[in-house]
Formats: structure tokens, C-alpha cells, sequence
């Protein structure tokens, strides 16, 4: 099933993110967990493709496993840092010969210690996007940045490239975690401006660890508000009150979310199906 259909469901509902394995040997047990968070029937669930395509081929191993016992629509993460066209195109056929209809399309940041060119054939994650809908029938998202991307000089000028993004075929996009709802809105509200009218769908990264919050912000560069950093000096150190802290925080985003007309929301379950449980289980009642 195509994501932009999954998409026209007016009753709330939430997704799931997981990530494919860096080595084959724990291929079992990362599908484990991801098979354990597929159980749930989230509405789709999307797996991310290592820096720089390290993880290509369990990414569409997981994607499909995903589809085939659960009967949970998959989105296939793809990026083209490092690639060129022959080596996309064989993933491309990969993921058609294993049922996938849905990629995340990225550019892909530069994998550490990486020689050779970084962008041989695709410049930018639009490129992709007009290949892969040239090559097939694919339904194609890609991602955007509610505070801005550390390469572009202003917002106006990531929006302005987002909008290239969209016109080249992009039918959704899912944003970067952002634990300030505000910033989210006012994002939409500027996008939408400027005629960007796919879905937007937030993403909503529960943090659940002390620690994790500065590898988040560190990735991502994203806005602490103070009650946030303030939850997360004050539990940071105990880890069941740092999960039961994180867990409310995320739900309460989502509750927000959804109050304010947002009728899907992303959740980066990180291969946790127990964070993945507890979220649904307070959000009984209200998602589908
Ligand atoms: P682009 O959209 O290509 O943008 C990159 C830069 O180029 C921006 O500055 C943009 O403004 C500029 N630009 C874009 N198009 C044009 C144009 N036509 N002309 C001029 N300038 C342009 N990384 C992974 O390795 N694997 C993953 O699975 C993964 N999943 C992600 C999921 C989400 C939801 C998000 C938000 C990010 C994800 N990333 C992933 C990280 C992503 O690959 C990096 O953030 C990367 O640096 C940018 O990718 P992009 O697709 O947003 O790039």
C-alpha cells in the first residue's frame, strides 16, 4: 500500500521508526525487536539505510519482513551520498523484486572516513527523487527540517529548496525531531505560504536516556525548551524515571500534535518496542 493513501485517514494514528543492523551478525536480533514493534500494526513503519548505503541490503530485508508477516505497509530509507546511478538502480530493483512501494529519499551525509567522491552522480536528495519516479512506481517522501538545515544561510533559502524537492515529485515529508511543538507549526504555517502542500508528517523522538539527548541534539541541532532540559538534568541519572520522564514527555507532543489537527505523527521507536508499547498504550483512546 502507497504511504500517500495510508495518508488520507482522517482518524489520528502513529508510525514507527527502526534501524537495520551495522553488522550482519545481529541481523536476528534487531529483526526481533522490529518484528515485535510491527505485532503493534502501527499504521506504517519506515527503516532507515546506514551512512553512506552501509546497510542497503537489510534495510529492504527488514522492510520487507515488515510487509510480508505483518501486513504492515514499509517505507524504505535511501540515500545517495557516494552513489551513482547503476548501484541505486540495482537497489531500486531490489526493493520492487521484494513488494517495497514506499522510499524515503536522501541525500546522505558524508560517512566518516569516506574517500571518494561524496555525491558522484546525485547532488541533492530532489535528484533521487525525479530518478526513482522516473525508474518506477514508487510512492516517494523525503525529509525536511522544522529549524532549519546548518547549510543553508536562512530559512527562507531551505524552504525555498524544499519546494524543489515537492515540485520534482515528493509526495510527503517527514520532519526531523523537534521537541518544541511550536517550532513545528510555525514551520507549517511557512511552508504552506510558500505552496508546499504535501503532508508534513512530525516526528517525534522519545528520549528516554539521559545521555541521549545530547547524541540528539548533536545529530540534529535541535531546540531544548527549559522544562525539557530541565526533566532530563533532573532524571538524567535514573534510568527508569529518565523512561517513564521521557516516554510522558514524547506522549504529551504527540496528545498536542493530534489537539491541533495533526492527524499522523512519527515515532522513532529506535528497535524499542517497549518505549514503542508504553506511548501506545497512553495514547489508547486516541489513535487508532
Ligand atoms: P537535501 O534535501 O538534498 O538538502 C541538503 C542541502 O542541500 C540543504 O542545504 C538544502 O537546502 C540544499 N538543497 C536541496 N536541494 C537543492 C537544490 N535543488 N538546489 C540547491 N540546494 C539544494 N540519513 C541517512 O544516512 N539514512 C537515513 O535513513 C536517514 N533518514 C532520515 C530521515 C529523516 C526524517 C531526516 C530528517 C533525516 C534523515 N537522514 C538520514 C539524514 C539526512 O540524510 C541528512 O540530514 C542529509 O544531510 C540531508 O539529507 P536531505 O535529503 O534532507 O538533503
Amino acid at each position: 500500500m502507497k504511504i500517500r493513501e495510508v495518508l488520507t485517514s482522517e482518524k489520528p494514528t502513529i508510525s514507527f521508526e527502526v534501524f537495520p543492523p551495522k553488522q550482519d551478525t545481529d541481523f536476528a536480533e534487531v529483526e526481533r525487536a522490529v518484528l515485535e514493534l510491527a505485532s503493534m500494526h502501527p499504521e506504517y513503519m519506515s527503516v532507515t539505510y546506514g551512512a553512506g548505503g552501509s546497510t542497503r541490503g537489510n534495510t529492504v530485508r527488514l522492510a520487507g519482513a515488515i510487509q510480508r508477516i505483518y501486513k504492515v505497509p514499509a517505507i524504505a530509507h535511501l540515500t545517495c551520498v557516494g552513489a551513482g546511478k547503476e548501484s541505486i538502480h540495482e537497489i531500486l530493483k531490489d526493493m520492487q523484486a521484494s513488494g517495497i512501494e514506499n522510499i524515503l529519499a536522501l541525500r546522505g551525509d558524508r560517512p566518516r572516513d569516506f574517500e571518494g567522491e561524496v555525491y558522484p552522480y546525485y547532488r541533492y536528495a530532489s535528484e533521487l527523487i525525479a530518478d526513482i519516479k522516473e525508474f518506477g512506481d514508487f510512492c516517494v517522501g523525503g525529509a525536511c527540517y522544522p529549524e532549519g538545515y546548518p547549510e543553508d544561510a536562512n530559512k527562507e533559502e531551505n524552504i525555498n529548496n524544499l519546494k524543489k524537492k515537492v515540485d520534482v515529485g515528493c509526495e510527503y515529508l517527514t520532519t526531523q525531531m523537534f521537541f518544541d511543538n511550536n517550532i513545528f507549526y510555525n514551520f507549517l504555517y511557512r511552508i504552506r505560504e510558500k505552496g508546499i502542500n504535501v503532508p508534513v508528517i512530525p516526528g517525534v523522538m522519545p528520549i528516554t536516556r539521559g545521555n541521549q539527548l545530547k547524541r540528539a541534539i548533536e545529530l540534529s541541532g535541535t531546540n531544548v525548551p527549559e522544562h525539557f532540559r530541565n526533566m532530563v538534568d533532573h532524571f538524567g541519572d535514573n534510568p527508569e524515571a529518565m523512561r517513564q520522564a521521557g516516554i510522558i514527555y514524547a506522549t504529551d507532543q504527540i496528545i498536542d500534535l493530534i489537539a491541533n489537527g495533526i492527524t499522523h505523527v512519527h515515532v522513532y521507536s529506535m528497535n524499542k518496542p517497549d518505549v514503542a508499547k508504553a506511548i501506545r498504550d497512553n495514547l489508547a483512546g486516541i489513535v487508532e
